[in-house]
C-alpha cells in the first residue's frame, strides 16, 4: 500500500463526481477546494461528491491576508509603464487596504512574481507602479510585497463566510493562507471556533520567521511553496522546505508540500525529470502528503498527474528514514511511539495498530518511518478522515465504546474486515485506564492465531 498521500485541488478540470472517483482510484488522498475561485454552492457540489466517492478529508483554503488585484478588465503594460493602483474599487485596485503601510521604493510583484514594480509615488490614497517586465494584469492575481508586515486581517469578509460555511458542513480541515503567526491560527480555532483541522500555510517571512509557534498552534502546515518563492526568493526555499518538514516530524504534526510539483503535467502527459525528482525528494524529506494543484484543477491531464505521483511514491518511499531527533521527556505518547520504532526494528513485526481517539498517537508513530503499515483506529469518523493524509496511515473507524478489553474487541473486527490476518505479528497501543491526552500507555504484541483463545466472552 501506498503511504505518501496525495491532496488533489479541484476545480474545472476535476470538480465532478467521475473525475474525483478516478483519482481516488489512482491515489488521491484528500480534495482541496481553492476559494481563490469559485463560490460556495460549487464548493458544496464538490463536497457532496467527494463525500460520494470515499471517507477523505475536504480541505477548505481560505486565502486569510492575501494581497489580491481586482480588475475590472484585463490591462496590458510595457516596462517602464507607470500602473495607478487604488484601494477602493477603482477600475484597478487591491483587495486590502495596504495604503498608509506602503511606502515609496517597496517592490510589488504581481501574478507570482511574472510582472514586477516598485513604488515610485504616493500620493491621495493611490499608488503608483513602475512596470520594470512586460505583462498584462488581470483580474484576481496574487500580489506579492515581500519583506514586509501589513497589518491586515487575518480573515477577510468573505473567508468567514466561507468558515461559516465550512463548519455547517464539519469540514475536516481549513488552510488558512499566509499564516503570520499563532495569533492567525488561534483566531481561526478560538475566536472563530472552527473545530476542524487547522492547516497553515507558510507562504512569507513571517510565516517562517514564527514557525515554531505556528506548528504549536495549528494542526498542520503547508510549505505553501509557490507564494514562499516570491516573498523569500525561490533559492531559499528548498532549505526552508526541510527544516519546516523536520519540526512537523519532530513534533507529529502533519506537513504537506505543495506547488508546482508536477507543473508540466498542466498541458504534458509526461512530467520533467526534475519534476519527477523534486516530488521523490519532497518525500525523503518527511511529508506526509504532496500537493497538486494546477496539474489537477485546470490540467488537461489530472488523472495521469495523480497515477504519476502514486508511482513515485511506491518507488521513493521506502527510503525514507526518520528525522527525529531524541529530546527530553515530552509526554506519554511520544516515549511510548519512541518503543514501538525500537521494537520495530528489533524483532518481527507485520502491522502496528494504534487505537487513538485524536489521532495523535497515529502521527507519533509514523514520524519515525517505520517498514510496517500503521493501522489507525478511531471511534470517530471525522478522525478518521483527517488521518487519510498522514503518511504510512491507513485509518479506519471503528465504535469500540467499551473500555474492557478494546484492544481484543478491536483486533476482532480488524480480522473480519480483513486488515488483520491468522498469521501476522500485530503490535497493538492504546491508552489503557487513563483519559488523559496524548496518553497512549500501553503495548500489547500478538500473534493473531493465538489471540482468539482469550476471548473474554
Ligand atoms: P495557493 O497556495 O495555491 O493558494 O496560492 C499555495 C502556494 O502559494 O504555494
Ligand atoms: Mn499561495
Amino acid at each position: 500500500m501506498k503511504k505518501t498521500k496525495i491532496v488533489c485541488t479541484v476545480g474545472p478540470a476535476s470538480g465532478c463526481k467521475q473525475v474525483i472517483e478516478k483519482m481516488f482510484h489512482a491515489g488521491m488522498n484528500g480534495v482541496r477546494i481553492n476559494t481563490a475561485y469559485g463560490n460556495i454552492p460549487q464548493y458544496e457540489v464538490t463536497i457532496r461528491a467527494v463525500r460520494e466517492v470515499a471517507d477523505i478529508p475536504v480541505i477548505i483554503d481560505i486565502k486569510g491576508p492575501e494581497v489580491r488585484i481586482k480588475a475590472t478588465q484585463a490591462k496590458t503594460l510595457i516596462k517602464g509603464d507607470i500602473l495607478e493602483v487604488g484601494f477602493n474599487g477603482e477600475d484597478i485596485c487591491f483587495n486590502h487596504d495596504l495604503y498608509d503601510e506602503m511606502a515609496v521604493n517597496d517592490l510589488v510583484l504581481i501574478d507570482n512574481g511574472k510582472i514586477r514594480t516598485h513604488v515610485v509615488e504616493k500620493a491621495n490614497r493611490k499608488l503608483y507602479l513602475k512596470i520594470h517586465n512586460s505583462g498584462t494584469i488581470e483580474d484576481g492575481k496574487g500580489v506579492n510585497i515581500p519583506n514586509k508586515h501589513l497589518s491586515l486581517p487575518t480573515l477577510s469578509k468573505r473567508d468567514l463566510e466561507i468558515v461559516r460555511f465550512a463548519k455547517k458542513f464539519d469540514i475536516e480541515y481549513v488552510a488558512l493562507s499566509f499564516a503570520r503567526n499563532a495569533k492567525d491560527v488561534e483566531n481561526l480555532s478560538k475566536e472563530h471556533r472552527f473545530e476542524g483541522g487547522i492547516i497553515a500555510k507558510i507562504e512569507n517571512y513571517e510565516g517562517v520567521q514564527n514557525i515554531e509557534e505556528i506548528t504549536d498552534a495549528a494542526s498542520g502546515i503547508m510549505v505553501a511553496r509557490g507564494d514562499l518563492g516570491i516573498e523569500i526568493e525561490p533559492e531559499k526555499v528548498p532549505l526552508v522546505q526541510k527544516s519546516i518538514i523536520k519540526l512537523c516530524n519532530q513534533k507529529g504534526k502533519l506537513v504537506v508540500t505543495a506547488t508546482e510539483m508536477l507543473e508540466s503535467m498542466i498541458h504534458q502527459p509526461c512530467p520533467t525529470r526534475a519534476e519527477v525528482s523534486d516530488v521523490a525528494n519532497a518525500i525523503l524529506d518527511g511529508s506526509d502528503a504532496v500537493m497538486l494543484s494546477g496539474e489537477t484543477a485546470i490540467g488537461e491531464f489530472p488523472v495521469e498527474a495523480v497515477k504519476m505521483i502514486t508511482k513515485i511514491a511506491n518507488e521513493t518511499e521506502k527510503a525514507v528514514k526518520s528525522n527525529v531527533e531524541d529530546t527530553c521527556f515530552v509526554n506519554v505518547s511520544d516515549t511510548v511511539s519512541r518503543a514501538i520504532q525500537r521494537i520495530c526494528q528489533s524483532m518481527p513485526v507485520d502491522k502496528v495498530v494504534t487505537i487513538t481517539r485524536s489521532g495523535y498517537t497515529a502521527r507519533m508513530i509514523t514520524r519515525f518511518k517505520i517498514a510496517q503499515p500503521i493501522i489507525a483506529v478511531t471511534p470517530d469518523l471525522k478522525v478518521k478522515k483527517q488521518l487519510e493524509i498522514v503518511f504510512g496511515v491507513q485509518p479506519v473507524a471503528i465504535n469500540y465504546l467499551v473500555e474492557n478489553d478494546r484492544i481484543f474487541k478491536v483486533a476482532k473486527q480488524l480480522c473480519e474486515m480483513r486488515l488483520l490476518g491468522e498469521k501476522e505479528t500485530v503490535l497493538f497501543t492504546a491508552a489503557v485506564r487513563t483519559t488523559m491526552k496524548h496518553a497512549s500507555n500501553s503495548i500489547e504484541i500478538h500473534k493473531m492465531g493465538e489471540l482468539e483463545q482469550f476471548a473474554s466472552g
